[in-house]
């Protein structure tokens, strides 16, 4: 065992507001690894509204375990390497990059889709039961969630999760800010590139600014898209987003009709293409409204509520010919698409700098703060 500093979020009381619940401590990490696990000596890990979204779960909910670390969206070094490692290639001391978590083993892990592997939900939103224990031993904490849990400054991995950031960060600054490449940023990017794929033809919305919709927008600016409409109700995010490749904004403060108002935007017949990244009920049905015939509709943002069902007219729906879109941390492959969105980094089509802000651990509450007024779009936090 070994003592680290972690965020540890405990199980929610009644009207609970997201973040709340969570408490930098000092907690014991076990550093006898076992099969497949690799400690990590974690340097950066960016804020992800999952990690929000996941913590304010009731300790009721099936495959929830409290007290927990959060954190998807980890950077750092290796420290151990435990036994029967498939990934041979890692060393102790390399740099890596966090990313999701997979079985490896089933029909999709096997053709390399281990973003719908069969386990996906189970393995990253809730983890693994008692991987850390607290300060004074009494409690177990759950841990490996998406394999990694890395609000902590020292975490066991799944090897599954750990990529080599060997040739990828030139140096730690980098590998600080490259923390958020396997999760938040690769879903916005993935939806656009791999996913619903726009041609530069098209007319791409994107809803919602958050680190997952300015990724998409960045994504589409590389595709060289001729109208890049950004969508949101924060105004400073509506002016970053044309520094990133937005040719429109529009600001959803106060629309009766949105629907109408964002066929408008796009000129008439409405978008072509359209990255759903807020997961807000109204806008999710004006989004799906508005696309143009034999446009796209991707959703990417995860409601609040499970149960949510977005109610579609199969006949208006067919008429309209809409290709309806869903993805899961867009389709990456995160061995393959983290270079490529490095490389897209190097030339300046995909600078992540501007939307990211670092904040010490202790920092965390008021990373929360400025993510929840919109003032920082991906807090990182530093440990
Ligand atoms: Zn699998
Ligand atoms: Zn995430």
């Amino acid at each position: 065992m070994e003592k680290t500093r972690a965020i540890v979020a405990t199980a929610p009381g009644e009207n609970h507001t997201p973040g709340s619940n969570w408490e930098l401590e000092e907690i014991s990490v076990p550093t006898t690894l076992k099969d497949g696990e690799i400690l990590v000596e974690v340097s950066a890990t960016g804020i992800c509204h999952t990690d929000l979204l996941i913590t304010s779960y009731p300790k009721e909910a099936p495959g929830m375990a409290y007290p927990r670390v959060a954190g998807h969206e980890g950077s750092g070094h290796i420290k151990a390497l435990g036994p029967n490692l498939t990934k041979t290639h890692l060393k102790v001391g390399d740099p890596v990059l966090l990313s999701f978590d997979s079985c490896t083993k089933c029909d999709y892990c096997a053709e390399n889709r281990a973003a719908y592997c069969e386990t996906f939900m189970a393995m990253n939103l809730f983890g693994t039961p008692e991987v850390f224990s607290s300060g004074d031993g009494n409690t177990k904490i759950a841990g490996k969630y998406f394999g990694q849990s890395s609000f902590a400054n020292l975490t066991v991995c799944t090897e599954a999760s750990v990529l080599s950031a060997e040739g990828i960060a030139k140096n730690q600054e980098e590998l600080n800010l490259f923390a958020p490449l396997g999760c938040g940023l690769q879903t916005g990017a993935g939806a656009v590139l791999n996913v619903a794929r726009p041609e530069k033809d098209d007319i791409v919305m994107v809803l919602g600014l958050g680190g997952v919709g300015l990724s998409a927008l960045m994504a589409a600016a590389v595709l060289g898209c001729k109208k890049i409409i950004a969508v949101d109700r924060v105004n400073s995010r509506l002016e970053l987003a044309k520094t990133l490749g937005a040719t429109h904004t529009f600001d959803t403060t106060g629309v009766e009709d949105l629907t109408k108002a964002l066929k408008e935007v796009a000129g008439g017949r409405g978008p072509t293409c359209v990255i759903e990244t807020t997961g807000a009920p109204p806008v999710i049905e004006a989004g799906y409204g508005c696309v143009a015939n034999e446009g796209s509709f991707c959703l990417v943002g995860a409601t609040q509520d499970p149960n949510y069902a977005l109610h579609i007219g199969t006949n208006a729906h067919l008429i309209r010919g809409v290709r309806l879109l869903g993805c899961v941390e867009g389709n990456s492959v995160p061995d393959e698409f983290i270079p490529q969105l490095v490389a897209y980094y190097r030339k300046g089509q995909f600078p992540i700098d501007k939307i990211s802000k670092f904040y010490k651990a202790e920092e965390f509450k008021t990373a929360l703060h400025d993510m929840h007024t919109g003032a920082t779009v991906k807090p990182i936090i530093t440990w």
